[in-house]
């Protein structure tokens, strides 16, 4: 689905993705570990073009990404598809970024009615489908300051899904969360790649990592320093840089 290749990232002289490549097929969870500063983050926003980049190929369904200009001045060149992107790759941030004046249910439909142009009724159907889905039905009615932080953020993730997306990305999910919390929210990641949702997981949560993923990605600033299945990178890492990683505690 997702395909990124060589990307190059720089903000004015600080060059944050130095060529970078990633797969992520359908059905599969890629996870993306390193350090603060490594350009978890700036990847994901490069790869939903919330973020320009500077070099490098982006594809969807092996569709590139169409640019203008080049360097510095490369944008995309065509905003019907930054539209698509946008839509087929839902991000769920670690600030849940819930609209405070609008209710749960609100939350969760505002982008199919107002993006997608998609019936009301259908839409609040699927939106109160989706708030039982991640465990919060009863909660439709209220706004979002009277939630956990564990209930905004699947919240969060019911609205992520309800645009319908072929992939979704998640920047470190849970953790803006206490440890309680966060449990809630990993059973919902979980059960989204039990069903084979297609995803981008930046976590600092190995466990997590270890459990959804099907190919974990190490990056080192800015580089992909290693990468592989769980069991391989977490049980026999080879990168000596991965190994001082994984034994900081991370
Ligand atoms: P963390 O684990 O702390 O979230 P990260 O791996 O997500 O880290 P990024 O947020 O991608 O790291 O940042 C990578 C580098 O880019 C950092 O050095 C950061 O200071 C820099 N950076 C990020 N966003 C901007 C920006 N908007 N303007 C300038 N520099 C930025
Ligand atoms: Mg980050």
């Amino acid at each position: 689905v997702i395909e990124i290749r060589d990307l190059h990232k720089s903000y004015g002289a600080l060059e944050v993705l130095k060529g970078v490549d990633i797969v992520a097929n359908k059905g599969d969870v890629v996870s993306l570990i390193g350090s603060s500063g490594s350009g978890k983050s700036t990847l994901l926003r490069c790869a939903n073009l919330l973020e320009d980049s500077q070099q490098g190929e982006i594809l969807f369904d092996g569709a590139p990404i169409k640019w203008k200009g080049e360097g510095l001045n490369r944008h995309p060149a065509d905003k019907a598809q930054v539209i698509a992107v946008r839509t087929n790759l839902s991000m769920v941030f670690q600030q849940f970024n819930l609209w405070s004046h609008m209710t749960i249910l609100q939350n969760v439909m505002e982008a199919p009615l107002t993006v997608l142009g998609q019936d009301p009724a259908e839409v609040e159907e699927r939106a109160r489908m989706l708030l039982d889905k991640v465990g919060i039905g009863d909660k439709c009615d209220v706004f979002p300051a009277m939630l956990s932080g564990g209930q905004q953020q699947r919240a969060a993730i019911a609205r992520a899904l309800a645009m319908e997306p072929e992939a979704l990305l998640f920047d470190e999910p849970t953790s803006a969360l206490d440890p309680e919390l966060e449990q809630e929210v990993v059973k919902v990641i979980k059960d989204l790649a039990k069903e084979g949702r297609t995803m981008l997981l930046v976590t600092h949560d190995m466990k997590l990592a270890a459990d959804v993923s099907d190919n974990v990605v190490f990056l080192h600033q800015g580089k992909l320093e290693e990468q592989g299945p769980p069991a391989e990178l977490f049980g026999n890492p080879k990168s000596e840089r991965l190994k001082q990683f994984l034994s900081a505690g991370n």
